[in-house]
């Protein structure tokens, strides 16, 4: 009998599993039904169907349940698993970490300590450990588990802080003075969670330091060394250099190793923000790509971008175990200096904290790491194929791209001969925005040079050339709709 609180206990456990199977079928329905990535509802059509809903109203049975999130999410949700999303860094799922969060959510452990987790923090320990070693770090890496790439940088970067600071060893000084002399090294093409970090921080965002990159956007090291040593001269404390794996928009790869040089020169902490490019740690074909990560201090890696792992997932590792104590904090009803358990709490930003690891578990045990990246390595097949497509001379007239991809994206834009050059930007901003109201497929936009540009992520490895290129021919087709029925041509 469905009990009338729902809690899941001993005694309800015939609903709790008929509850599941309910849901899960009736998503398998809705998905099995899918005809486009999104439907195209405004912010406006939405509201109207959630905000008339009363919280406080009479509760639903099961069905009534669902019919509502039919309703209210499902049916105007955004799908990552359809080929015709291409927009943001956003995968489709693989159905073993599927499973894992069915254990993670029921069961609810809590990996702040091992008198919530007990198993659980060994295997998230496990976890760290194996991706530390396909880093390349030793015996003394650590890391944890986080909430994603943001927070993996955050704490990379507090790391770097508390380093910092120790190395500013003139106990004369005061705590502020020495944050306001500390320098962030990062490129325009970072992520601007490394700004948000620094300001987070208390260092404010003009901490970070932009270092010029080369044609390929990438950092140029003999300008990292020029701004290192130009930050000494005016007696600020270089406290990190990030260098991006994978940007967020180019999917440029920093030149690591030679980053690493320069950082050690000059004594500096080096982050890398693996946070896309990580999945190529998986690569069979493509982790040489990644040369010089093992000489970071610190790595972000994204499961839930390149290792097709559901939101929440990611890491942040670190070469040196002893730096994760700028984190460590004691209290005493939950983990005592004295305990001497293993309380992941001690490595963590957060207390209370998912079990999310259990998904890369999972996945790594049924799908393995050679197909993970496999998948990954699909869709840079896939971006680079789509290159050359657009620079063939049937695309090429209504087309420009970016640059070559390094990862799975493809910036690019619609700008056939006609259009002049001051229009493209608002041109290539309409196509998107109608493209995403028509729902039949989702791009992104992005500034490249200053001007909007499109931009493909390709995160999903089914889809096709062909698929691909029925998309862009969607794209073409409404530019062309555009420019005849607004005339933005020269
Ligand atoms: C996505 C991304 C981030 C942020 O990660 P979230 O998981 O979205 O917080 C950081 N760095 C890079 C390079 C990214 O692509």
């Amino acid at each position: 009998m469905p009990s009338s609180d729902h809690l899941l206990t001993i005694d309800s456990i015939d609903e709790y599993a008929a509850t599941l199977h309910r849901g899960v079928d009736h998503l398998a329905r809705h998905l099995s039904g899918l005809e486009r990535p999104f439907s195209g509802i405004t912010p406006a059509d939405s509201a109207a169907k959630v905000d008339p809903i009363d919280l406080d109203g009479p509760t639903l049975d099961l069905e009534g349940v669902l019919a509502e999130l039919s309703e209210v999410y499902l049916d105007d949700a955004v799908w990552f698993h359809d080929p015709r999303y291409a927009a943001h860094l956003n995968c489709p799922v693989v159905v073993p970490a599927l499973l894992a969060e069915v254990f993670v959510s029921a069961v609810n452990s809590s990996l702040d300590t091992w008198d919530q987790s007990a198993g659980g923090t060994l295997i998230e320990r496990k976890l760290i450990d194996w991706t530390a070693r396909r880093i390349g770090f030793g015996a003394e890496s650590d890391g944890i588990f986080t909430s994603g790439g943001t927070q993996s940088n955050l704490q990379a970067l507090l790391l770097a802080r508390g380093q910092a600071c120790l190395a500013e060893n003139d106990p004369t000084a005061p705590l502020a003075a020495t944050l306001a002399r500390l320098r962030i090294f990062a490129t325009a093409e970072s992520h601007f969670s490394v700004q948000k970090a620094a300001s987070v921080m208390g260092l404010g965002a003009e901490a970070v330091v932009l270092v010029p990159t080369d044609h390929l956007h990438r950092m140029d090291p003999f300008a990292l060394a020029d701004s290192l040593a130009s930050a000494a001269a005016h007696d600020l404390l270089p406290m990190a250099v990030v260098a991006t794996a994978g940007t967020t928009d180019l999917g440029a790869i920093d030149p690591v190793d030679r980053i690493a040089d320069v950082c050690r020169a000059h004594d500096t902490w080096l982050h890398v923000d693996a946070a896309y490019g990580g999945g190529l740690l998986a690569s069979t074909r493509r982790r040489h790509l990644l040369a010089g990560i093992e000489r970071a201090d610190s790595v972000t890696i994204d499961f839930h971008k390149t290792w097709f792992q559901p939101v929440s997932s990611s890491a942040v590792i670190v070469r040196d175990a002893e730096t994760m104590r700028h984190v460590t904090w004691h209290a005493d009803y939950l983990n005592p200096k004295a305990a001497q358990l293993p309380n992941q709490v001690d490595k963590s930003m957060q207390t209370t904290r998912r079990f999310d690891s259990l998904k890369l578990w999972t996945t790594l045990r049924m799908t393995g790491a050679d197909a993970i990246g496999d998948m990954f390595d699909t869709t840079i097949d896939l971006a680079r194929e789509l290159f050359w497509v657009l620079t063939d001379d049937e695309w090429a007239a209504d087309f420009e791209v970016a640059m070559q991809p390094t990862l799975s994206t493809v910036v690019f834009r619609f700008r056939p001969a006609e259009v002049d050059p001051a229009d493209a930007s608002a041109l290539n901003t309409r196509i998107r925005r109608e493209l995403f109201a028509g729902g039949e497929g989702v791009v992104a936009s992005t500034t490249f040079h200053g001007e909007t540009w499109l931009k493909l992520t390709l995160l999903n490895p089914t889809a096709t050339v062909g698929g691909l290129c029925d998309l862009l021919d969607l794209v073409r087709a409404t530019g062309h709709r555009l420019l005849d029925t607004t005339g933005v041509t020269r």
